[in-house]
């Protein structure tokens, strides 16, 4: 294993370089640009071998799924991506190949998204590889969408589609019984989720509440029902599904509650006043997002799923948490 300035100056340097503020990752902090008119917004997510990736997954999708499910996070609350802090713990021994494919794939991602590192830590452990990525945004002073301003009768709103995150973490272990290109379609989805950064910025001022679906549909809008203080009431047929999943879906009505309670969509879930739907069919048009209404706010508390025929799904727990005996997906 290269030692940590080699990594460092070699590896991560040539990332930081379109940011002046990182000063080439050679001072002991980065500097950001001072801005009287945004404000900036940042998140942090940490991934852990065997918990949110495989240990032998491919090393530049491991870079790649880390700085999107941070970037799901700024989009959600409509903010523009500029920079990310990236602390590293590998494993003692990790090979200079290893270190080089996840440096690839990390780039990659930042071009991709036209980003910069901007800083972090490099160390060695002698348990798992452990990631964590902070990553900062922009959005207009006050402006930010947040969980909490949904009001009633407002309409809910999901982007893409749901359920192929848990989907994707059972085809990503070959647990599905489903056709070759629906099996790739969804383990492509669990190893690298896309972010929905053009989106978010677009609901700022239109969405009244938001945020990314990462912990399941079903928790996640139960964790926006109780900052807003409201209930939502969800038509579970309205709920948008991938072909994949609509496949899957056909073998069996129980898969269901995994489609709307499994984690790792990184799909957007805002709300918006009835009035404003048809500038989001026209949005959706515009930058090629589907977009698909699926329920509405309402007094009370808790989210209620009904199927077609009215009746109210029960889902159990209703998502995926750390720290509890009971889960069984795989979130962030
Ligand atoms: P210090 O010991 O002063 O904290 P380091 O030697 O750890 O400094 O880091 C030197 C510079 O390299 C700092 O600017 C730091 O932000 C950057 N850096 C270290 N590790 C990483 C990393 N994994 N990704 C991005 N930048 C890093
Ligand atoms: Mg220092």
């Amino acid at each position: 294993m290269p030692d940590e300035f080699q990594v460092i100056a070699q590896l991560f340097a040539p990332l930081a370089k379109s940011f002046p503020g990182a000063l080439g990752l050679t001072d002991d902090a980065a500097f950001l640009p001072p801005d009287a008119l945004a404000e900036t917004v940042v998140t942090v997510d940490a991934m852990v071998a065997g918990v949110h990736f495989l240990p032998d997954d491919p090393p530049d999708l491991v870079a790649r799924k880390l700085v999107r499910v941070n970037l799901s996070d700024l989009a959600a609350k409509g903010a523009v991506p500029f920079g990310v802090l990236l602390a590293a713990a590998f494993p003692h021994g990790t090979s200079q190949d290893w270190l080089e494919r996840f440096a690839h794939g990390l780039g990659r991602d930042l071009t991709e998204f036209n980003i910069a590192l901007i800083g972090g830590d490099t160390v060695a452990t002698p348990g798992p590889l452990t990631l964590s990525l902070t990553a900062m945004g922009k959005v207009a002073a006050g402006r930010a969408i947040l969980r909490s301003g949904a009001q009633d009768g407002d309409v809910v709103w999901v982007s893409g589609s749901i359920g192929d995150g848990a989907l994707g973490l059972q085809a990503a272990r070959d647990q599905l019984a489903l056709a070759p290109e629906h099996v790739a379609a969804l383990a492509e989805r669990y190893r690298l989720p896309r972010p929905r950064v053009s989106l978010g910025p677009c609901l700022v001022g239109v969405a009244s509440a938001g945020m990314d679906v990462s912990d399941g549909l079903v928790q996640d809008l139960g964790h926006l029902c109780r900052a807003s203080n409201l209930a939502a009431t969800v038509d579970a047929a309205a709920v948008p599904l991938s072909p994949a999943a609509r496949a899957a879906l056909e073998q069996g009505q129980s898969l269901l509650a995994t489609l709307l309670t499994g984690g790792d969509d990184y799909e957007l879930l805002f709300t918006a006043p009835p009035s404003a739907t048809a500038d989001f069919l026209d949005l959706a048009k515009r930058i090629g997002v589907p977009l698909t209404a699926i329920g509405r706010m309402q007094a009370g508390s808790g989210v209620t799923v009904h199927d077609a025929s009215g009746q109210i799904l029960s889902l159990g727990q209703g998502g995926w948490r750390h720290f509890s005996a009971t889960g069984s997906g795989a979130g962030a």
